[in-house]
């Protein structure tokens, strides 16, 4: 049987590597490129002796030449906090990123699915988001490098869609949670379950009253899988997320009663255009992919919970 060669970038991710365990699981050949900016051998170690498994320690910024036939192009860092730290390499990964794997998917004749994100819809002025909302962004904040930069990478995509036919599917993640979100990412959730578990106060950024809709990582890595295999001709963008949206302060009240944690919970200033609400219009996923979440939130932070248990 030929395997199926499939190239994923940021692999060694959260999600990445999750998809990684899927794609060999279905039998698939795995190429994980990764330069570790945020990701971690850790997450791949269990894979590193898998002989349908390779790891690639390289910088996607740089072109890169291998052969395959199929491309998830994850690499960009996902947490506020991790790509405000570096702005100008944040643009450069998600942009240049785009330019490079196109470059490889036009060579090989790969298919190509690129990680995109809610966040090309900034600030939202409606709510829940479908597609076909154009979106409320800055260009000059500080989340801008990763905002204008997914939706610049977007624009690549359908260019190269309209000008060499390449085979493209593009999904718009929204908030997505689950093992192997690193201790230090930064994340609201991954931020409250270290803190509730370590004791120390919960912090709220604002007064809480924002939202987010927040999608067990199983149900994201299904989607995505759908997606790469839909319909010849269904390019998306399509929105991929769990519609229940939650407030922050609500978030953390979970937490902390699932957790038993006694901590308190302190606000803080709320970061320059945080988002005040964000919810997926997954109408279009449900009809083209026959895709929904099935993971409660509660169920979904319950696993979370017994992850960061072993490893803090
Ligand atoms: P993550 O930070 O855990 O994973 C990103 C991976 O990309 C890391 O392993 C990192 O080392 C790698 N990387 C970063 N810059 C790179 C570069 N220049 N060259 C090679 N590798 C590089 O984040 P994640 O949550 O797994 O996100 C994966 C993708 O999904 C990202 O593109 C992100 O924008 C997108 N996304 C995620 C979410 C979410 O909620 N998790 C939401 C929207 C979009
Ligand atoms: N947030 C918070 N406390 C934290 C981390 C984040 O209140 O310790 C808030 C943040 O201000 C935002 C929401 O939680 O309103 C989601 O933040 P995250 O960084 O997870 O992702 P975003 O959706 O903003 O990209």
């Amino acid at each position: 049987m030929k395997r199926t060669r499939v190239l994923v970038t940021g692999g060694a991710g959260f999600l990445g590597s999750h998809l990684c365990d899927r794609l060999l699981l279905e039998g698939n050949d795995v190429i994980c490129l990764d330069n570790l900016f945020t990701g971690s051998k850790d997450n791949i170690r269990h894979l590193l002796d898998n002989p349908y498994f390779e790891f690639i320690r390289h910088d996607i910024t740089q072109p890169v030449y291998v052969e395959c036939d199929q491309i998830y192009n994850l690499a960009c860092p996902a947490s506020p906090v991790q790509y405000q730290k570096d702005p100008i390499y944040t643009a450069k990964t998600s942009v240049y990123g785009a330019l490079n794997t196109l470059g490889l998917a036009k060579r090989t004749g790969s298919k190509i699915l690129q990680a995109s994100t809610s966040e090309v819809y900034g600030d939202p002025q409606c709510n829940p988001q479908p597609e076909t909302y154009r979106g409320c962004v800055s260009t000059t904040g500080p989340r801008a490098c990763y905002d204008e930069g997914k939706r610049a990478a977007e624009t690549l995509f359908f260019d190269y869609h309209r000008q060499h036919k390449a085979d493209i599917k593009v999904v718009r993640i929204f908030n997505t949670y689950g093992p192997r979100m690193d201790t230090a990412d930064g994340r609201v959730v991954s931020n409250f379950i270290v803190q509730a578990l370590r004791g120390e106060d919960i912090t709220v950024y604002g007064d809480g009253s924002q939202t987010r809709s927040f999608c067990y990582v199983d149900d994201l890595i299904d989607a995505l899988v759908k997606m790469m295999n839909s319909r010849d001709g269904f390019t998306g963008p399509v929105n991929i997320g769990n519609p229940g949206e939650f407030s922050i302060r609500q978030l953390a009240e979970m937490v902390l009663s699932m957790t038993g944690a006694k901590s308190g919970i302190i606000y803080k200033q709320l970061p320059a255009d945080d988002p005040v609400q964000r919810k997926p219009d997954i109408t279009l996923a449900q009809k083209e992919l026959g895709w929904k979440p099935s993971v409660k939130l509660e169920n979904g932070l319950k696993k979370t919970i017994e992850y960061f248990k072993g490893v803090l």
